[in-house]
């Protein structure tokens, strides 16, 4: 079922006013499917990645739902509990419920570690309507008993896959394991492997899938392009293409958190701001280097696959793929930060001769043939370094993906 408005697919009045404030006209793929299932109370898997507007889909009906019913939570008690596995993407979606909800007289806190407690277990004092939280911290504050979740009507799982990947899905079970059985409960996931799978079989009962394939995301919005170049070449051409200012906002993937910084601290050596993200880094340091990132002070962020999903920065011109990954899925991702919420978006993929297994299997997954850049932006200055060669190595024989 498609539909072209959010009023037609049945939401009230305040969501209205909130998706008019946010200048959200059409409802994406995602929420045009689910919505109405979960208006109508059934449990749902959403296999959607972000980007795809997946929160305004499950945030939508619990808010409405939440608000229908006006009765006052208790202390401590929480109704509708969101999980996520990184800090940054429960803040995000965090900031979505607000946004969302802000016609409506409800209250929401947002939980996650490496922040001091206090300020969250106050929140919670009062009782919750809606909390998103990671699940490391919901269940050292659970233990401490600064939160009950004997009232919690919604469940959210989102980012399963990734939760998995995390090592978190020990902590998810035992946290479900503590909510009443009578809720609605729902699952996002961007891929499904098989413990997803048996999660989803465990926690939700006939839920109604929904599917937005990441085609959607990459062939839609975002030109894509290969450089053929040997490794230690990359970093001259990285270079050379930043000396385009149309390349303003600009997030490179690398494979290791140590080739991150290397090459962060090369960039700025050679004059542009750039900063690195990645798992090793304090909350801290990666909430200050996204900051100035989404503020433009910085051009340049490096990242590795961690970074691929949850985070939603507006306007990212350019995605680099300094180094192909292992999994096609990630590519996607990577390139997911571009393109983003109806914007264009160009994504660059540098692929060495030991790389090509990997990009066949990107063009596989994506079905889209990347387009060979043949030459660089500008032929070099004399005194700079020549660029290296560019151009399609691959045998002519090999077919396209089908
Ligand atoms: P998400 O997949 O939830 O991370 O959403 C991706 C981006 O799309 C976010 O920047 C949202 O603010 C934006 N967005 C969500 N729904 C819509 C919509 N119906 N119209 C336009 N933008 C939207």
């Amino acid at each position: 079922m498609t539909s072209s408005s959010f009023s037609a697919l049945g939401l009230a009045e305040p969501l209205l006013r909130s998706l008019a404030d946010a200048g959200y006209s059409t409802p994406t793929p995602i929420q045009a499917k689910a919505i109405p299932h979960l208006l109508d109370d059934h449990d749902l898997v959403g296999i959607a990645q972000t980007g795809t507007g997946k929160t305004a889909a499950f945030a939508l009906p619990i808010l409405q739902h939440l608000a229908e019913d006006l009765e006052r939570t208790p202390s401590k008690c929480v109704r509708a509990l969101i999980l996520a596995p990184t800090r940054e993407l429960a803040l995000q979606i965090f900031d979505s419920v607000q946004k969302l909800s802000a016609h409506m007289k409800l209250r929401n806190a947002v939980i996650f570690g490496g922040v001091g407690q206090n300020p969250q277990v106050q929140a919670l004092a009062r009782g919750v309507d809606v909390l998103v939280a990671t699940p490391g911290r919901l269940l050292d504050l659970m233990g401490q008993g600064a939160v009950r979740l004997d009232r919690v009507t919604h469940l959210v799982l989102d980012e399963a896959d990734r939760m998995l990947d995390m090592g978190f899905i020990h902590d998810v079970k035992r946290i479900v394991g503590k909510l009443p059985e009578q809720r609605q409960s729902l699952l996002f996931s961007a891929t499904m492997p098989k413990e997803v799978a048996k999660l989803a079989r465990d926690m939700l009962w006939e839920p109604m899938r929904v599917e937005v394939t990441p085609e959607i995301v990459t062939v839609e919005a975002i030109e894509q392009h290969v450089f053929h170049v040997q490794a230690p070449q990359k970093r001259a051409l990285l270079e050379q293409l930043l000396k385009d200012p149309k390349l303003s906002r600009v997030v490179v993937f690398t494979r290791t958190k140590h080739g991150a910084n290397r090459l962060a601290g090369q960039l700025a050596k050679a004059g542009v701001s750039a900063d690195a993200i990645h798992g090793n880094k304090s909350q801290n340091a990666r909430q200050k280097a996204l900051a100035s990132f989404k503020a433009g002070d910085c051009r340049v962020l490096v990242a590795t696959d961690l970074f691929a999903r949850g985070i939603d920065v507006a306007e990212v011109t350019h995605v680099v793929n300094f180094e192909l990954p292992n999994e096609p899925e990630s590519y996607v991702h990577r390139i997911g930060r571009t393109g983003r919420a109806g914007r264009t978006g160009i994504a660059y993929a540098f692929c060495d001769p030991s790389e090509r297994s990997q990009l066949a299997a990107i063009e596989r997954l994506t079905r889209v043939r990347l387009a060979v850049a043949g030459s660089p932006i500008r032929a070099p200055q004399e005194g700079e370094h020549p660029l290296p060669p560019v151009r399609d190595q691959r045998p002519q024989s090999r077919r396209r993906a089908a």
